[in-house]
């Protein structure tokens, strides 16, 4: 199974500001000798050097990542702005022609998971079939009231795409070819799912937006089967530690929480999501920093977990 990431930014688009393109280039500047700039190949090298908040960004869109599964079913996980670029993407292959087929699984319905619907292009496209998936009853009026007439000029029925939605039984598991999702709920202000996608020995899961405060921990082994030994967890890590003390109820954790999980549950990889709409680019590399130092700080820990950012457009295959 193939994982592209999409949109990786929680709660609202952080589109870069004047100010923080100009840090970067007089940061990257600042660093360059004049040999780092005296041919095309010398500056590419000088660029692929620096820090990644430097030289690139982890990116501004919301919740949306794209699994290809070995059958080349695809399932979209969350629709925020990501889905624009992902959108522009499917529309090169035979959802341009009104011939593509996706499944799309919704954790929940706040803004930052759906807003990118309005703008997802294939929905347009005559032909097409999408299967949305979500254990919310009300699945269906919940997406449809995004786009009333007072909020969006196309309600969703004039987006000319097939798009049938189902409703999945709470944390049983639904298979799909050779591929088994099972969903599990978390805590989160009005609910959430996650959602573990298995295929051929391998195990992927998904879990944004999710708070696993004291009450949570008190039950965290109902949580095992959900977690046990999956090769890449996508986690909420909206907050710091300490941030997460004082934003009980927000419905977000911290990555020494994740970490505390992944240790516990045998998983391999760890992603950090749900960027805070606030953190630069450099935060979010301290964010980092900070996770690796955590989970180093006990011998038994180290090199058990890979612990990584997410961040657009990067792609990992199981
Ligand atoms: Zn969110
Ligand atoms: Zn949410």
């Amino acid at each position: 199974m193939k994982i592209r990431f999409w949109g990786v930014r929680g709660s609202i688009p952080t589109p870069p500001t004047d100010a923080v393109m100009r840090d970067k280039l007089r940061k990257a500047l600042l660093q360059a000798s004049p040999a780092d700039i005296s041919s095309e190949e010398s500056i590419d090298r000088f660029i692929d050097s620096l820090p990644y908040s430097i030289r690139g960004t982890y990116g501004g869109n919301t919740t949306c990542l794209e699994v290809r599964t070995a059958d080349d079913d695809i399932f979209i996980i969350d629709c925020g702005t990501g889905i624009r670029h992902l959108s522009a993407e499917l529309m090169k292959e035979e959802f341009g022609r009104g011939q593509g087929i996706a499944n799309i699984l919704l954790t929940h319905t706040h803004w930052d998971h759906i807003q990118g619907i309005p703008f997802f292009v294939p929905f347009f496209v005559k032909g097409n079939r999408f299967h949305i998936y979500s254990p919310f009853s009300d699945i269906k009026e919940r997406v449809e009231y995004q786009q009333v007439f007072t909020h969006f000029p196309v309600n969703l029925d004039s987006m000319l795409a097939t798009k049938e939605f189902f409703i999945l039984e709470k944390e049983a598991p639904f298979h799909l070819n050779n591929v088994t999702i099972i969903n599990k709920r978390m805590r989160h202000p009005g609910g959430a799912f996650g959602y573990r996608i298995q295929e051929d020995g391998k195990s992927f899961v998904f879990t944004s937006d999710c708070e696993f405060n004291i009450d949570e921990i008190d039950q965290i082994d109902s949580y095992r089967d959900f977690f046990w030994n999956a090769d890449v967890v996508v986690f909420d890590t909206q907050y710091t530690f300490e941030e997460a003390i004082d934003k009980i109820d927000w419905g977000h954790s911290s990555a020494s929480i994740a970490i505390d999980i992944a240790l516990r549950f045998n998983v391999k990889k760890l992603l950090l999501f749900h960027h805070e709409p606030s953190y630069s680019d450099e935060k979010l590399e301290t964010v980092l920093s900070n996770a690796r130092t955590y989970m180093s700080m006990s011998a038994r820990r180290k090199g058990v977990l890979d612990i990584d950012i997410a961040r657009e457009g990067v792609i990992i295959e199981l």
